[in-house]
């Protein structure tokens, strides 16, 4: 066990509070990975000046330099994967398998932003007036604060930082309390890489501490936040009046509809991952599950057997498929919602936390499925991050949309067909920001946008390349007049009307 330190320009520095907290492995509470900094708003402060003193020199170094850096930044978690992946396991987690697909992936954005630096596409258009050229440019923001959740502890920040960086903007990080050791290694390799001191800021602690000092400080002008959409209304009403730029990922409640004439095979395959990989904390889990009436008894049938046959246990070991929940408080949280759920469904499989031998120092949860949810039931509309799957029946496709279509979210969705105009129907109307055909709700890739409608997001997407640099860039427009006289746009070209 270790003391671990915040990052603040270039140095690995401890918070001004002198205080900590522990940061525990959720498969065995006992094993404490380290002790790390519980900051406060003087150590944003720090951390927010040097950001502020470097950006300067790093808005000036060339964007394929800047990119540079982040390949490089790649190239050293490529080399550290394994370490990384079996240490985002021990602190948050889901199963090597899984954690391995984090670092990849976030290895993969820094090949998408890397090269990005060598693009960051303006666009040009002719003038309407004679002698005269108008072009556009992206240009950096300033100090960006990027907050983060504990369920992709090095991805999500990738996602964030890379674009930022890449972009000119300098940063200072908040990971999520549950998850600081991730954060920590990817500043390692920031610092290996050779970023210039102040560039990247890691200051850790609470979200109502150093989280809120972030957004309230006036030289942080873009925020980027993944996180609950309760706490993403908040972090917009602040900004908002500061008329800060805001980026929010937030809450989904996804669901799955398989079509009467889908291969069930795959649909089970795929409800199988999409519901209880990452031990259904995804943003994009699969939640509901809607089946047309004609399947539903065998689908049910052929599920609960699968389901009650994963393998569940502490992630570090190889065969397990799913592993505990992040905390104590989300064990208490998924176990109050099977309590509502046992009232408005019939439980069918799983419905308790797991406490004895292997899981008795845990925070394990078995997998749990309803069947017979209405979609007015409280399982079905609320987000509840865990391993809980709610299954309603529909007549048809018109009422599997509709059903899937009535919640306050609109992340990920997903349809099991294999008729083509069911699935171009589906594509059509549903609405939500990313739509699945004959895959489950979750598997995103880097580089195509990522976000949702309604009470997901604020309409900003991660991701791609030209959807995240509206986030993280401004807008220059450049005109040069080579007429050598003054020309007056919307009046010169009319003279002869
Ligand atoms: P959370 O909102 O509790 O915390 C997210 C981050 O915000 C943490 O770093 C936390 O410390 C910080 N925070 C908390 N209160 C704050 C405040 N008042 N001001 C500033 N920062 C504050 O969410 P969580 O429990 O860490 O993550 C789970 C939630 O995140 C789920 O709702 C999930 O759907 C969502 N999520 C969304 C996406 C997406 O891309 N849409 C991805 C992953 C997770």
């Amino acid at each position: 066990m270790g003391t671990f330190k915040n990052f603040i320009g270039g140095k690995w520095v401890a918070p001004r509070t002198k205080k900590s907290f522990p940061n525990r492995n959720p498969a065995d509470l006992t094993d404490i990975i380290g002790e790390f900094p519980a900051s406060d708003g003087r150590d944003v402060d720090l951390a927010v000046a040097a950001a502020k003193e470097a950006y300067d020199g790093w808005r000036r170094t060339p964007a394929p330099k800047r990119g540079e850096l982040i390949l490089k930044v790649g190239q050293i978690l490529t080399r550290r994967k394994e370490e990384i992946a079996r240490a985002m396991t021990r602190e948050m987690g889901k199963v090597l398998k899984e954690t391995r697909g984090d670092v990849q992936e976030g290895i993969d954005t820094a090949v998408v932003h890397g090269s990005e630096g060598r693009r960051l596409h303006g666009f040009s258009a002719p003038s309407e007036l004679p002698n005269k050229v108008g072009w556009t440019v992206r240009s950096p923001i300033g100090v960006a604060g990027l907050i983060t959740p504990w369920n992709f502890p090095l991805a999500i920040p990738t996602w964030k930082s890379f674009p930022a960086l890449v972009a000119g903007n300098t940063i200072v990080l908040k990971p999520a309390s549950d998850t600081p050791h991730s954060s920590h290694l990817l500043v390692e390799a920031f610092e290996e890489a050779g970023l210039p001191p102040g560039v990247v800021n890691l200051v850790h602690g609470s979200g109502s501490s150093v989280g809120n000092a972030i957004v309230q400080h006036s030289d942080v002008r873009v925020i980027s936040f993944t996180g609950s959409t309760a706490v993403g209304r908040e972090i917009s009403a602040t900004a908002g009046k500061a008329l800060k730029r805001v980026s929010l990922e937030l809450g989904g409640k996804n669901a799955m509809i398989v079509m009467d004439d889908a291969d069930l095979e795959l649909a089970v395959e795929g409800v199988l991952w999409g519901a209880f990989g990452t031990t259904g904390q995804r943003c994009t889990a699969t939640s509901r599950l809607i089946l047309q009436k004609g399947i539903h008894d065998e689908m049910v049938r052929r599920l609960i057997g699968r389901v009650a046959a994963l393998k569940i246990g502490p992630g570090l070991e190889e065969e397990n498929e799913v592993g505990p929940l992040i905390n104590k408080a989300r064990v208490e949280a998924v176990d109050e919602y099977v309590r509502i759920g046992r009232k408005e469904g019939e439980l069918v499989c799983g419905g308790e936390p797991l406490t004895t031998g292997v899981f008795k120092k845990g925070c394990f949860y078995a997998p749990t499925v309803f069947t017979g949810v209405k979609p007015t039931a409280r399982i079905a509309r609320e987000e509840i991050f865990g391993p809980v799957l709610s299954i309603l029946a529909v007549k048809d496709l018109d009422e599997g949309i509709r059903c899937l279509n009535d919640t306050a979210y609109g992340l990920s969705s997903s349809i099991y067909t294999r008729d083509v105009n069911r699935a171009f129907t589906a594509m059509q109307e549903l609405e939500t920001g990313i739509v699945y055909v004959n895959a489950p709700t979750i598997g995103a890739e880097c580089h195509y946008p990522f976000g949702g409608t309604k009470d997901t997001g604020n309409g900003h997407r991660e991701g791609g390349t030209y959807p995240v640099y509206e986030v993280f860039t401004e807008w220059k427009t450049i005109y040069v007049d080579y007429s050598g006289s003054l020309q007056k746009a919307q009046i010169d070209n009319r003279k002869n009307e």
